[in-house]
């Protein structure tokens, strides 16, 4: 079978300017970086006109190793659209690195349905990521030479937040001590990476609605404390011009195209643990000034990347969402039922029943924000009818539909009878979308909302410390922001083994951080990776550079 890196070096890519020529961005618009990568003139971007498109979600069950794919079906979901005449945008993140390298492989869909070229988009694209990082270092360096130049703010140089930033996944760089080497060599103190997905400009980039609004929240965000207590912010050190002068370029979507020739915006991608998982705002607001409809991702499942991408970025960017489509596979949810991910290849109907209970819940909590839910089975090889039909008669007696899709082997047509599913929902307009929560609610009452209404936990717990914490967050004027949950994918639970539905837990919070430029607090739910660290068999060992000097390995 073609590898997806075979199946995308096949086909014959368009010039980007027919592509944005389809996509209705005029010629003076486009800034071509290559032949088949542009970017649009961020000055057209926010201009944008009046939104006249309509919103659509693509988010999953809990992950397992399984697989979902849930940008594959976004890719797939965009293509059908498109190939039954509904003008459609598809906006998706960009690749981090980190995982390019490590254990998950790029993230740019799969088999027939992929965004192209794949080896530009999973490595530097058009250096988007590098500008982040360098713009998240320029603060950092600013703040270390303050400290150098006789420290006037009163830093205190062990109370420094900020850290360093790199988009790869290296370990070793997690905790350091830097400046060392005498008085000419800085000021000594504990330091750290971040992969740059993690970083506050990652969230503060894609959040932003333009460039002020982009250089306000760089100044906002908190980079120490002085010894008095005080917040010491990046536009306290004069960080905040230069780091958005740093920006300016990658703040301008990119444009590519599928490989059956839909458009796609690539811009931007923030964890979606510490941060809220989706792509950049001024992406999506291109998209839905330009397209009829607009298919987007949010990264995990619905418990965590469509709540924060309804809850943080809707509300913040002003956008409602007018139906979501929650991926699932028949092999994940018999993982959800107890099959171990070696007997997924065998017929289960028991554990698969069991397995629903998680697909159940998301479909029910997707309601909760008044969004109308399409199911998009994601078909493997291995699926039988009997299971098929577990799963559509369940989501049947909720009221949702669940449509069996091949668009990983067949490409558009095989999404044609979900995007017809996506369609009617539409037509129908049955789309009442509201945020979760009051935003006016304090801190942990939003995050009790949460835990209670998405999750089904008991109760929230927290030591007093986190619990004061908090309240000072609000007393600096941070009361009415949402909050940020960073806990594991793989469960509702802060529990990475307990799969399916659980039920009556505990969620503990260990932490609170204000992100005060991205504008939320992140409450850390158990152990949060903000530096991976590469697997004993890094995926970067299988790529290389063949005989022509094209680029080998990626997947
Ligand atoms: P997600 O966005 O949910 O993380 P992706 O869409 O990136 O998932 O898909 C993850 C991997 O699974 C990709 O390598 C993709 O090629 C593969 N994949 C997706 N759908 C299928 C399918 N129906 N059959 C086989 N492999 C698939
Ligand atoms: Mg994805």
């Amino acid at each position: 079978m073609a590898t997806d890196l075979e199946i995308a070096r096949a086909a014959t890519l368009l010039p980007i300017g027919e592509i944005a020529a389809r996509a209705g961005i005029p010629d003076d618009a486009l800034i071509p970086y290559g032949k088949t990568k542009a970017k649009i003139d961020l000055g057209f971007a926010v201009a944008g006109g009046a939104k006249r498109g309509k919103l659509v979600l693509v988010t999953g069950i809990s992950p397992t190793p399984a697989g979902e794919g849930k940008t594959t079906t976004t890719i797939g979901l965009g293509d059908a659209l498109n190939a039954l005449g509904t003008r459609t945008m598809i906006c998706l993140r960009e690749p981090s690195l980190g995982p390019c390298f490590g254990v998950k492989g790029g993230a740019t869909g799969g088999g027939r349905a992929q965004v192209a070229p794949m080896e530009d988009i999973n490595l530097h694209f058009t250096g988007d990521f590098h500008a982040i990082t360098s713009a998240n270092n320029l603060a950092a360096a600013m703040l270390d030479n303050h400290l150098y130049w006789g420290n006037e703010l009163g830093i205190d140089p062990r109370r420094v937040t900020w850290r360093r930033a790199m988009d790869m996944n290296d370990r070793n760089l997690r905790n350091m001590v830097l400046g060392l080497g005498g008085a000419a060599q800085g000021v000594p103190r504990e330091d750290g990476f971040d992969i740059t997905v993690a970083s506050e400009v990652m969230a503060v980039f894609c959040l932003a609605k333009d460039l002020p609004d982009l250089q306000a929240r760089l100044g906002r965000m908190i980079l120490a404390t002085t010894r008095d207590g005080r917040s010491v912010t990046a536009a306290d050190i004069k960080a905040d011009g230069a780091m958005a002068a740093l920006l300016r370029d990658a703040l301008a979507p990119n444009l590519v195209q599928t490989l059956e020739g839909s458009p796609a915006l690539v811009h931007g991608g923030p964890f979606a643990n510490i941060a809220h998982g989706c792509n950049s705002v001024v992406a999506t607001r291109l998209g839905l000034s330009l397209a009829d409809v607009v298919v987007t991702e949010a990264g995990f499942g619905a418990d965590l990347g469509a709540e924060k991408f309804l809850d943080i970025k809707c509300r913040s960017a002003g956008l409602a969402p007018d139906a979501c489509v929650i991926v699932a596979t028949i092999r994940a949810l018999k993982m959800h039922g107890g099959v171990a991910k070696a007997d997924l290849g065998r017929e289960d109907v028991a554990a698969l029943k069991a397995g629903m209970v998680n697909l159940v819940r998301h479909v029910e909590n997707m309601g909760k924000f008044g969004l109308p839910v399409v199911v998009a089975l994601n078909a493997f090889t291995t699926d039988t009818p009997a299971e098929v039909a577990v799963v559509q008669q369940a989501m049947a007696a909720l009221g949702a539909e669940a449509v069996l899709c091949t668009h990983w082997a067949d490409g558009a047509a095989g999404a044609a009878e979900l995007a017809r599913a996506v369609q009617r929902r539409l037509a129908a307009g049955e789309a009442r979308f509201h945020p979760l929560y009051d935003i006016r609610l304090p801190l942990a009452e939003k995050l009790d909302v949460i835990a209670r209404e998405i999750y089904h936990a008991a109760e929230v717990q927290m030591p007093p410390a986190v619990a004061a914490r908090l309240q000072r967050f609000e007393e600096q004027g941070f009361r009415e922001v949402p909050v940020c949950v960073a806990k594991t994918q793989y469960s509702f639970s802060a529990d990475a083994t307990k799969l399916g539905a659980p039920s009556g837990h505990v969620l503990p919070v260990r932490e609170v951080r204000l992100s005060a430029g991205a504008g939320f607090v992140v409450a850390v739910c158990g152990e949060i990776m903000t530096m991976p660290g590469l697997p004993r068999r890094p995926a970067a060992e299988g790529i290389g550079l063949d005989a022509e000097g094209r680029i080998d390995g990626l997947f």
